[in-house]
């Protein structure tokens, strides 16, 4: 319903990405029968989404899917924050972004370096779209990890807590917390893996 709420806002899904046409919505569905998500944007009208099967082996072509039927999969990317946030019990009182969500978001919106068009921009005001009450938001920096890639939960390729306990016992939390202090005193924007390495383990 949150998704519906949002979606009934015209020129919600152009403010995402500009190149978005109108009546058609961010929402991806996937193909009952083989799972694949058609990765062209689909017609969206009236709560109902319009799109075909992009599987050249699968038997299904056209199909629809309403966004309130909640046994179909949904892939809704800039939504999901949002909806979860708020529409969600618990509601979070505070929401924690990676580093990259300050970088300004699809340059098709002119080259404007404005805050509302970074990704976190981005999400702030679809969240105040949802409700007026909204949580406090904290950007953190990127993390690089050893593999030089960016650190993200998807790859894996962090600092898990079990080692920093096995490390430093009960006193994790205090070491932790002096790491993000040392961060936040000095402002980075970037962290590499070295810096961790060298203040958790030094
Ligand atoms: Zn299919």
């Amino acid at each position: 319903e949150g998704l519906k709420k949002l979606l009934s806002d015209g020129g919600i899904n152009q403010f995402i990405l500009k190149k978005v046409p109108v009546g058609h919505a961010l929402v991806f569905p996937m193909c009952e029968k083989c799972h694949t998500s058609n990765p062209v944007t689909p017609k969206y009208e009236d709560g109902k989404i319009f799109t075909s099967c992009s599987n050249p082996d699968c038997d299904i072509e056209k199909y629809e899917v309403d966004i309130l039927d909640t046994s179909r999969d949904l892939a809704v990317h800039f939504f999901i924050d949002p909806i979860r946030d708020k529409t969600v019990k618990p509601n979070a009182n505070i929401h924690v972004f990676g580093g990259d969500y300050s970088a300004v978001h699809d340059h098709a919106n002119g080259d404007s370096t404005d805050f509302l068009y970074t990704k976190v921009g981005k999400v702030i005001e679809l969240m105040r779209r949802v409700s007026k009450d909204i949580p406090d938001f904290l950007v953190g920096p990127t993390f690089y990890a050893r593999d030089g890639n960016k650190m993200s939960k998807s790859k894996d390729n962090g600092l898990r807590i079990e080692r920093l306990k096995e490390y430093y016992g009960n006193g994790y939390v205090e070491k932790v917390v002096d790491f993000i202090s040392y961060v936040a005193d000095r402002g980075f924007k970037h962290i590499d893996y070295q810096v961790l390495e060298q203040k958790l383990f030094g």
